[in-house]
């Protein structure tokens, strides 16, 4: 499978999430690059016009919070700067999203979103249903996470990961990341004459994930994030693009010049699938043998006999991660017990169940229609 530019053209790509970060929204006086910001405006309203919908992630409430309320270190010196900052800048970032589509005769609607909203089976799909709705009024979703009352456990951190979670939620076919670097290279470009930009990656490996270690320090999220947000969404069958946001028109100078990184989508999985291995936080995991691993990797489903370990409290119907001997996560899946059945239960033939728990047992712990490999 070749990554191609015209997956992101509006034939191909009926739905696109553009990510815009922090640093190519506000200039460093903590102002908004206003003027760049209507080209790229101007690129959206056109693609619109050629029948692609397009939905917005943006970064750079922090930043234009922290002007406006004089905090110091651009509000990230502490989670109550951050929160207070995000409150006073979303505002202002809104607003002036609003106008400039307006100007183009587009409507913005704003969706603020936590990783629990999005980890949470119903609340993802709402957020889904709600984007579905908005994209078939022509309006363009403007999302953004809710940082004022996201605590760190349940933060995303990073709008990277949180366009791929809201391109799986909406369909997307196509995710543009827009970033103050070209995409992904060799080495650090900064620090290597040699480096080359990698302008089409096909599976995400081991070389990928270490060619991005390498890379410095770029944004808030940094190129890991990045990789990991290609990973969700590959994964899910969306191909994703790392593009430079420095040129004006910035979606029309990546159209012209194919200047990027594009990470090439996997086969498209089930919704269910893919909304489980795109999951960042798993609630527990169960430790399996390596009979249970050969089992589940001949395509049967995880019976307790083959269970080691049970870590974490879980309820009925919760994700867990599935792990083999040496600790790897091999899969992840829906739990047809709680985990403290799962600890009374672990390591017992089918035969013995109904004793032990006093009801006629399920036929798993995990069945294989509710799991995906990892
Ligand atoms: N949600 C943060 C903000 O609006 C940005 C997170 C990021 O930079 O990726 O400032």
């Amino acid at each position: 499978m070749v990554a191609a530019l015209s997956a992101f053209s509006p034939s191909e790509c009926p739905r696109l999430v553009v990510k815009v970060g922090s640093s190519l929204l506000v200039a460093e006086d903590g102002t908004v690059r206003q003027d760049w910001l209507a080209t790229l405006v101007a690129d959206i309203a056109e693609r619109q016009k050629a029948g692609q919908k397009i939905m917005l992630v943006s970064s750079g409430a922090i930043a234009l919070g922290a002007r406006r309320l004089g905090l110091k270190g651009g509000g990230r010196k502490s989670l109550d700067d951050a929160q207070a900052a995000a409150a006073a800048g979303q505002i202002a970032l809104s607003q002036c999203w609003a106008e400039l589509l307006g100007a183009q005769s587009l409507t913005a609607a704003q969706i603020l979103v936590t990783l629990g909203d999005l980890e949470d089976r119903r609340r993802y799909l709402n957020a889904a249903a709600t984007l579905d709705r908005l994209l078939r009024l022509d309006a363009i979703p403007l999302i953004n996470e809710n940082d004022s009352v996201a605590t760190e456990e349940i933060r995303f951190g990073d709008n990277d990961r949180l366009a791929a979670r809201i391109g799986q939620a909406a369909r997307a076919d196509g995710i543009i990341l827009l970033s103050n670097v070209a995409g992904l290279y060799s080495a650090d470009p900064k620090r290597d004459d040699t480096a080359e930009l990698i302008r089409s990656v096909d599976a995400i490996d081991e070389t990928v994930a270490a060619m991005a270690e390498g890379a410095s320090d770029m944004g808030s999220g940094g190129m890991t994030s990045k990789i990991q947000a290609a990973r969700i969404a590959t994964a899910a069958g969306i191909p994703l693009a790392i593009v430079s946001g420095e040129p004006d028109s910035p979606l029309r100078a990546f159209t012209e010049t194919g200047t990027g990184t594009i990470f090439a989508a996997d086969r498209a999985p089930s919704a269910r699938e893919s909304w489980m291995a795109g999951r960042l936080t798993a609630t527990g995991s169960v430790t399996i043998d390596a009979g249970a691993a050969k089992a589940l990797r001949d395509g049967n489903s995880l019976l307790p006999a083959g269970v080691t370990h049970v870590t974490g409290a879980f309820d009925r119907g919760d994700v867990v991660d599935i792990t083999d001997e040496s600790g790897t996560i091999v899969a992840r899946g829906l739990a047809e017990y709680d985990s403290a059945a799962a600890e009374r239960i672990k390591g017992r033939q089918t035969g013995e169940l109904e004793a032990i728990l006093g009801y006629a047992p399920r036929p798993a712990l995990v069945h294989r229609n509710h799991m995906v490999f990892l």
